[in-house]
């Protein structure tokens, strides 16, 4: 992925794809320092792009360090990567970790870098998959007690968890796992949000010890501005089998339907297939009217 032709937005200037490299005694390399946002740019525009913006710099607050940009310049800084690799259809990555000056736990003082690219990335899932709906396995892992880790941070260290859990579920057949959370209840995906449909209402993960994605957020909006009712509450995995529908949401996910986790079964329709289509709907640039 390192090798590819395009720019890459690193500290103010665009470098080369193939040139964008940090020094391998990078603290953010080291110690799990390092912040990030996915983000997905419709026809040219990204959608929340502040948000996305914002969040990033609350992640780094969050492991003790300040991106040296205001949220506009992040802003503007990721549009002109859109532009300078001539995509209008892409998905965005702005990472920003603490730098090599200093190698020791504490380095207060390091340079905070930020980058960012962008590429083409249509389905997160495969698109035959998509269609009929994923099979999730069950996680071995846990999302951690928010008391042990700042759970609300995108943060890198985070998803350790992550890989390791998707990979066992890949090589055990499956797309992605689903991961309960310290106490035992149904938390998220390894970069997605997940919800179900029992009786025509909604119901999600309170978001407590896992990230409230922004697509979560506005897939809720949708479904109650199509007079869905949505719960958000804790949900218990024995619960599973009680629910008709699942599908996840994430920038890079959008609305994806689930047709199984583990041995819990459902079958993707109404509810799920008309949240998909409004949330394509949402996220494309209004046509200016004439
Ligand atoms: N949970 C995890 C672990 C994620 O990586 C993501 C993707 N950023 C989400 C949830 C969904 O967040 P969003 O809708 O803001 O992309």
């Amino acid at each position: 992925f390192d090798q590819r032709d395009g720019w890459i937005w690193y500290d103010g200037v665009f470098v080369p794809w193939a040139d964008a490299k940090l020094h391998v005694l990078s603290h953010g390399l080291h110690y799990g320092s390092t912040v990030f946002e996915g983000e997905r740019a419709y026809g040219g525009t990204i959608f929340k792009s502040a948000e996305h913006s914002e969040r990033l710099r609350l992640s780094a607050e969050m492991l003790d360090f300040t991106i040296p940009y205001t949220i506009g310049e992040i802003d503007a800084a990721k549009k002109a990567t859109l532009e300078k690799n001539n995509l209008v259809d892409a998905y965005v990555r702005p990472v920003a970790w603490r730098g090599s000056e200093m190698m020791g736990v504490a380095a207060q003082k390091n340079t905070i870098h930020l980058a960012i690219g962008v590429w083409e990335w249509p389905s997160y899932f495969d698109p035959e998959q998509r269609q009929k709906g994923l099979r999730l396995d069950l996680s071995e892992w846990r999302r951690p007690d928010p008391a042990t880790i700042p759970c609300k941070a995108k943060a890198a260290g985070l998803y350790m968890i992550c890989t390791i859990s998707k990979h066992r579920a890949e090589r055990r057949g499956y797309a992605d796992a689903l991961m309960l959370d310290y106490r035992g209840y149904v938390a998220e995906c390894t970069g997605a949000n997940v919800f179900f449909v029992k009786d025509g209402v909604i119901h999600t993960p309170t978001p407590d010890c896992f990230l409230d994605g922004l697509t979560r957020r506005t897939v809720i909006d949708i479904a109650r501005r199509h007079g869905i009712e949505v719960v958000e509450r804790h949900i218990l995995p024995e619960e599973l089998a009680s629910f008709s529908e699942c599908f996840i949401t994430g920038t890079a996910a959008e609305v994806t339907p689930v047709g199984s986790i583990a041995d819990w079964h459902f079958t993707p329709s109404g509810i799920t297939h008309q949240l998909m289509d409004s949330y394509s709907a949402e996220v494309r640039p209004k046509q200016q009217a004439a």
